[in-house]
């Protein structure tokens, strides 16, 4: 087994503020109101070069995701949650610049 190089994750929830959080049809189980469809065939720039994108997650006033609970900073659907969430590894890149631009 690989030994784990990456820093903990401190659970500061930033990267709950650091969104577009974008959908793919794997992400179906997101619901509805939560998700602001994107015209088709749009791109938007983002750290995970993904694509073929079907909408995004809303975002409350203060930047931060509709899903999280910002009482306890977890994430309400984290079992569901998007694969772009599931793919922002703790220590990664991605990580470590939302840290750094606070
Ligand atoms: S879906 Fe969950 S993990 Fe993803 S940004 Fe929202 S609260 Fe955070
Ligand atoms: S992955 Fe990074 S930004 Fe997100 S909660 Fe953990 S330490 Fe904070």
């Amino acid at each position: 087994m690989m030994p784990d190089i990456l820093p903990p994750c401190n659970e500061c929830a930033k990267c709950c503020f650091a969104g577009p959080w974008l959908l793919k049809g794997i992400d179906i189980n997101i619901p509805e109101e939560y998700v602001i469809e994107l015209p088709e065939g749009i791109q938007i720039n983002n750290p995970l070069k993904l694509n073929n994108y079907l909408g995004r997650l809303k975002q409350r006033e203060n930047g931060s995701c509709v899903m999280l609970d910002e009482d306890s900073k977890t994430c309400t659907i984290y079992d569901n949650r998007p694969l772009a969430c599931k793919l922002f590894h703790r220590g990664s890149p991605s990580c470590l610049e939302v840290l750094d631009g606070n």
